[in-house]
């Protein structure tokens, strides 16, 4: 067993004493006695301990791999990235598969303890996120940056009023498009798309997270340039682990293997293999 495992179960076993009904010692040692007797699994041993989500020994994952470099499609056709390594480092410390699923950003949220047990997808922590889902510790901070054509004058933001501004559809990005003055919302399903309409003429600027703008901008140097969202006064955002809301033995099972993660270089390492390079 994992030392990070045995935490786990070390600090679920406290939860898990504190929300007892009765919580006396005596009642908790005959439930143990009982399971024992029956033969039935006491999971004892297992990082399950605590959230459902992990009791099949599979973490369901949701993703949308339109956001390089924290998700795109690989080569061979399955998501790959920043995120997706991350993720799966953190079934690896816990002990259980990963499955990733690709699907549509706008339906990660409403997935979330049905269709998949959690999301990554260089998901911003927001509030109204928050009244669906629990989000794990911050993993990354990032901001919105503004991609316009190359010989484009728009500086800050009010430039952007009265524009046709394209974005990914339900991202943070859409959001602040909603506060820009008579400003008109292009929503895509992908990112990319949307800057292949400002490639194309189509649109006046895209809103979209640093990184995938930086990709993107590089893509397609000399037509769009990227240009940073402190000029825009846009906020830096915290990207985070979307889990059931709720669970909360699920958040702290994943902060543990995060925390982990981080302290033996594994974080740093994917940070320069997808990230820096
Ligand atoms: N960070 C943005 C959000 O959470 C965009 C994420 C994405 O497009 N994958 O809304």
């Amino acid at each position: 067993m994992k030392k990070t495992v045995m935490l786990f179960v070390l600090s679920a076993a406290i939860v898990f004493a504190g929300c007892g009904n009765s919580g006396s010692a005596s009642d908790e040692s005959k439930a143990t006695a009982d399971s024992a007797a029956d033969g039935s699994e006491t999971q004892s041993d297992d990082a399950s301990v605590g959230s459902e989500a992990l009791a099949d020994g599979v973490l369901n994952v949701g993703t949308n791999a339109e956001f390089p470099p924290f998700e795109f499609v690989g080569d061979d056709g399955e998501p790959d990235g920043f995120d997706i390594a991350l993720i799966k480092a953190i079934g690896e410390e816990l002990g259980v598969a990963v499955e990733v699923e690709n699907m549509e950003f706008n339906s990660l949220v409403a997935s979330i303890g049905s269709k998949i047990d959690v999301a990554i997808a260089g998901m911003t922590i927001t509030e109204e996120r928050q009244n669906s889902v629990d989000f794990s510790d911050s993993y990354y901070e990032a901001v919105q940056y503004v991609l316009v054509p190359a010989d484009s004058d728009i500086a800050g933001i009010a430039d952007l009023e009265g524009k046709t501004i394209g974005a990914q559809l339900g991202t943070t990005g859409d959001f602040l498009i909603e506060d820009i003055a008579d400003a008109t919302a292009s929503q895509y399903n992908k990112g990319v798309d949307a800057v292949n309409d400002l490639v194309n003429g189509r649109l006046d600027a895209v809103i979209i997270d640093k990184n995938p703008a930086m990709v993107f901008a590089e893509k397609f140097e000399g037509e769009i340039k990227a240009i940073d969202g402190a000029d825009f006064a846009f906020e830096p955002e915290n990207y985070a682990i979307a889990v059931p809301k709720g669970d909360e033995a699920l958040v702290s099972i994943i902060n543990n293997a995060l925390a982990t993660i981080k302290e033996d270089g594994t974080f740093d390492q994917l940070v320069s293999e997808y990230i820096e390079n």
